[in-house]
């Protein structure tokens, strides 16, 4: 545990921090790059020996992968880079594993894909894995599940897996390391070249779209547009997300001590239960609910849950405990949750009143067609009656 009270960010006591390196640092040009490995394994062991608990997720595996399956380009084809993924993954893991070993570490792969997200028990299994690997001092290298996972079954890239993983296992700090410095302040090109300022601090619901640039490296596939999503995705959940260079020796450990460098996300005022990270993380909703005015008020200004009177759509086919998307009067979807109903007994009472579920479906299981507990509001501005700390209820 380490605490930076009195520094110039205070994050509070920090316990666990994930830490997201990128193939642009590690795999530049097809090829791992031991000295740099070398040195994040340096830098990762000096938090570990300030008492943090680190979870590394690492890209690379396609960028060191396809020279060695025989090819002299970047994959183009989902094949080609799984292909790709299965010789580098190797290839990066038994780097790491050495040079970690060295420091007296051992290291543990995790491969994880959308599913693993998807599905309770096996996001849960997930997290009970990686719980105990931390309790017994192992260092737990995360990645995609690139060699299996085709273009349906992908998180799609490892800052958005990097974010996941924060919520997975409740760590208090994410650090995304880049090629660059952190979200740079600049308008043209040509001051982009020349060295343009890095904005130090981003608060919540703050514009700064006009500042990034759709980098994208022919192998990595986030550029820094994903490295800005994912932030904004952990801090909306809470943690504080530090984008910086992962070019510069020692820096994560000036970042962990509180210091000014990379670009801070600052962390929205909230704290989701683990149980609602996990209904807000999910990336497929199957189907929709319209409400009208008075329901949406209901639920975002008052806490309520949805009730069959204010629905006035229901869109898709889907099954209890299935999460839907809430839309408003124009579209928009405002929260997600998880349904008490299937759509086909949704769709026969809507706009109903409470009472009329044994005239109308012949049965009542509950009055909820989505419980406030199963229930996140997505714009965190509106999310008051979410701000109360709950950790790990699993
Ligand atoms: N998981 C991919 C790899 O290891 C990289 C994805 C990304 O760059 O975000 O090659």
């Amino acid at each position: 545990m380490t605490s930076t009270s009195g520094s110039g960010r205070d994050f509070g006591e920090l316990r666990r921090v994930v830490v997201k390196v990128g193939s642009g640092i590690i795999a530049p040009a097809g090829r791992l790059d031991p000295p740099v490995i070398e040195r994040i394994a340096q830098d990762v062991t000096t938090l570990r020996d300030k008492g943090l608990e680190v979870v590394l997720v690492v890209s690379g595996a396609v960028a060191a992968g396809y020279l060695g399956m025989g090819s002299d380009r970047p994959p183009v084809s989902v094949v080609e880079r799984q292909a790709a993924a299965a010789v580098g993954q190797y290839q990066l893991m038994t780097m790491f594993a050495s040079v970690f070993e060295e420091r007296a570490t051992v290291v543990a792969q995790l491969l994880m894909m959308q599913d693993d997200i998807e599905d309770r028990r096996r996001f849960l299994s997930a997290r009970h894995t990686l719980q105990e690997l931390l309790s017994r001092g192992i260092l737990p290298i995360v990645n995609e599940n690139d060699p299996l996972a085709d273009d349906e079954a992908k998180i799609g890239d490892n800052d958005h897996l990097a974010a996941l993983v924060t919520s997975l296992i409740t760590a208090d700090l994410l650090v995304i390391l880049s090629t660059v410095a952190g979200v740079l302040r600049f308008r043209d090109e040509l001051e982009a070249k020349e060295g343009a300022e890095v904005i130090s601090t981003i608060e919540v619901g703050s514009e700064i779209d006009d500042h990034i640039t759709d980098d994208q490296s022919e192998t990595g596939v986030g550029g820094m547009k994903a490295k800005v999503r994912a932030a904004r995705l952990a801090s909306d959940w809470g943690v504080p997300t530090v984008i910086a260079s992962g070019k510069e020796p020692g820096l994560l450990s000036r970042i962990v001590s509180g210091e000014d460098v990379g670009s801070l996300f600052v962390p929205a005022d909230k704290r989701l239960t683990e149980r609602k990270r996990w209904i807000a993380i999910r990336t497929r909703s199957v189907g929709s609910i319209s409400v009208d005015d008075g329901a949406k008020r209901a639920l975002v200004e008052r806490g309520a849950s949805l009730l069959p009177a204010g629905i006035v759509e229901v869109e898709g086919e889907f099954g209890i405990g299935e999460r839907v998307d809430l839309l408003d009067g124009s579209g928009q979807a405002f929260a997600v949750g998880l349904v008490s109903y299937p759509a086909s007994e949704i769709q026969r009472m809507k706009g109903r009143q409470s009472e009329e579920f044994l005239e109308v479906l012949g049965y009542k299981y509950v009055e909820e067609i989505v419980h406030r507990e199963d229930l996140v509001l997505l714009d965190s501005k509106n999310n008051s009656e979410e701000r109360f700390a709950d950790d790990d209820d699993d």
